[in-house]
């Protein structure tokens, strides 16, 4: 069914990353009491050496013999690195999220949540990872008839996405601004097209920062929609506030932000929000800077990674 559809190298995409998830928190969990246990052995040093009520010479400790042979959490830090420079996540932010892991098991938790979500939140999709050409959403609801207005009759989205955008689109009513959506899903054909118009009206450069190869793009996954105008404009129209401050809180990433062309591909786009989740986005935005696409690649790397 939907996205898990998609070729993968593992028989069942979801259970090797579970499993590995489990070992991993077991290790953390581990290394947690064994650092509790480190910190009663040295306050019982201490009390020792002050009670001169040692132990006898030469006997072994088997607290003393864990810390000679190596703390287990290394070998988190060293799965983490490689998954991190995998997925090329910059020094700064790699930096947060090595500290995060070994504060404490939040991070993996966190990370294990949005793994047991609907997989389609997660698909990269991007210049370089494409959807397999004939995907479909076997979901897509009509967008209409709610608070959410449409530029035009016929757009579909899947219908976790169309429910939730109802949801934000009457929160942003109540407080008096009106969400437009101007664009959603598209197939591979109408990608297609697009591209082929692009590349014939601006030229293949231009059309690559603006527009998406056929199977390349978060419209064919039926979870991102463009708003209003679809233009720079956006970004300073009520709705285009409201959005930036608000969409968060009902599972809306901003895909393309200002300022990140080098790591998304494309160009800012204040108009382009791509549904992921409520737990995708905090995810996003306790470990990744608010920054999609740096997750999605971790995400990816780490449900491949052997
Ligand atoms: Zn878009």
């Amino acid at each position: 069914m939907l996205i898990t559809n998609m070729p993968g190298p593992l028989p069942c995409p979801v259970l090797r990353p579970l499993l590995r998830i489990v070992l991993l928190l077991l290790l953390i969990l581990s290394s947690c009491t064994k650092g509790d246990s480190r910190n009663t052995l040295l306050e019982t040093e201490t009390t020792n050496s002050a009670s001169q009520d040692g132990r006898s010479a030469g006997s072994v400790d088997p607290v003393e013999q864990y810390l000679t042979e190596g703390d287990s959490g290394l070998i988190l830090d060293d799965f983490l690195d490689r998954i991190l420079k995998a997925a090329e996540i910059p020094p700064d932010v790699a930096g947060k999220v090595s500290v995060a892991a070994a504060a404490g098991p939040s991070f993996i938790l966190d990370l294990l949540t949005c793994l047991s979500g609907e997989p389609g939140l997660r698909t990269l999709v991007d210049k370089e990872h494409a959807l397999p050409g004939g995907y479909e959403p076997v979901d897509l609801v009509e967008l209409g008839n709610g608070s959410c207005q449409v530029s035009r009759k016929g757009l579909l989205l899947r219908r976790m996405a169309a429910e939730s955008l109802e949801e934000m689109a009457a929160a942003a009513l109540a407080g008096g601004v009106t969400l437009v959506a101007s664009s959603a899903y598209r197939s591979y054909a109408y990608q297609e097209e697009v591209y082929a118009r692009n590349v014939r009206e601006s030229g293949q450069e231009a059309a690559d920062r603006e527009s998406a190869r056929p199977g390349r793009s978060q419209h064919q996954t039926g979870l991102a929609v463009d708003f209003g105008s679809i233009d720079d404009s956006f970004a300073e129209t009520p709705a285009g506030l409201w959005m930036a401050a608000n969409a968060g809180r009902f599972g809306w990433s901003l895909s393309f932000p200002d300022g990140y062309e080098e790591v998304t591909g494309y160009r800012w786009e204040s108009w382009h929000y791509r549904y992921v989740g409520r737990d995708l986005v905090s995810f996003i935005d306790t470990y990744f800077g608010g920054i999609q696409q740096y997750a999605l690649r971790f995400i990816y790397e780490w449900e491949r990674a052997e």
